[in-house]
């Protein structure tokens, strides 16, 4: 019955009440092809296994360096060196820091693993009409894993939701449709040159696939960051309600106030002075969002 193919995972969420209906278990693939400026988790973004470092937490004792049987790390001057190229990410230095300043992000699981975590949940799923995110990162990257997943999910009826961006080709978001229950259709913005700005990438095959993802007959919650000063203003919302008012199968929009709260759980420091600079949008704000999506006849989950 289960699949021997494998994905590559940077987190499992389980009991998790905020991707979508019920209780839920979110599976986070690594990879991702939007650049956030905010994103809390950088470390989503590479498709492979990985060796963070926190300087934060790192009291220069050179234990890593003594661990590394590849000369992959090195202390100079007081400080860790990392060469990543000589890197096979072993873990040894990972044991070896007592400050919980290293640690390999990113798991390979099998299909059958990962299906024995989620079915962990089924009587959950049941009764409070909830079960499986998948999430990332942009888990249409690794297609193949995917649909593996979702058809052992859907085989024992397990709802589905896929959490996506969307920035990719048609005919791999066309082909996991399927087994899919619920799209989260992240909107990061309407407006091309921002949106390019904020995530390095254009906004124009997304919002293609948007319009093609509108007639497939999957329900849609679509999820909007609002982040201060670089997508909070009126034009913006105006544009998205006009955009997706007349989709027949708009559940309804989540809005996403920017915070900062968790953002210290995972970044380097440079990487969270980095964060630092964005800010929450304003309350106000937020309530003309509501006050406008409502009287676009859109509804706010
Ligand atoms: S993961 Fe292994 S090879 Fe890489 S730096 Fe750590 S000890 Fe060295
Ligand atoms: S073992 Fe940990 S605390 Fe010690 S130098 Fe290496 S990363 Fe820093």
């Amino acid at each position: 019955m289960y699949g021997k193919m494998k994905g590559i995972i940077f987190n499992i969420q389980r009991f998790s009440t905020k991707d979508g209906p019920g209780i839920r278990t979110t599976v986070f693939l690594k990879g991702c092809n939007v650049n956030c400026a905010w994103c809390h988790n950088p470390e989503s973004i590479d498709g492979n296994q990985m060796l963070r470092f926190d300087s934060k937490l790192c009291i220069s004792c050179g234990r890593c360096a003594v661990a590394c049987p590849s000369g992959a790390t090195e202390m100079v001057d007081g400080r860790r060196v990392y060469y990543l190229d000589k890197c096979t990410l072993c873990g040894d230095c990972v044991s070896a820091c007592g400050a919980d300043a290293l640690e390999i992000v990113g798991e390979n699981y099998t299909a059958e693993e990962l299906y024995n975590i989620i079915i962990k949940d089924e009587d959950f799923y049941k009764e409070s009409g909830g079960g499986v995110t998948f999430s990332g990162g942009e888990p249409l990257l690794q297609q193949e894993f995917l649909i593996e997943m979702l058809r052992l999910c859907k085989a024992v009826g397990i709802h589905t939701a896929l959490d996506t961006a969307l920035n990719i080709e048609w005919d791999r978001v066309e082909a996991v449709l399927p087994w899919v229950d619920l799209v989260l259709l992240d909107i990061k913005g309407m407006d091309s040159r921002k949106h390019f700005q904020n995530t390095g990438v254009s906004n124009e095959l997304i919002h293609k696939n948007a319009v093609k993802l509108a007639y497939m007959g999957v329900p849609i919650i679509v999820r909007m960051p609002v982040v201060k000063e670089l997508n909070d203003s009126i034009e913006e919302l105006e544009a998205a309600a006009d955009f997706m008012r007349a989709w027949p199968n708009l559940k309804g929009v989540e809005i996403l106030p920017y915070h900062s709260l968790g953002v210290d759980k995972s970044l380097e420091y440079e990487a969270l002075e980095a964060q630092k600079k964005f800010k929450a949008p304003d309350s106000d704000f937020i309530d003309k969002a509501r006050e406008l999506f409502t009287a676009s006849g859109i509804k706010i989950l």
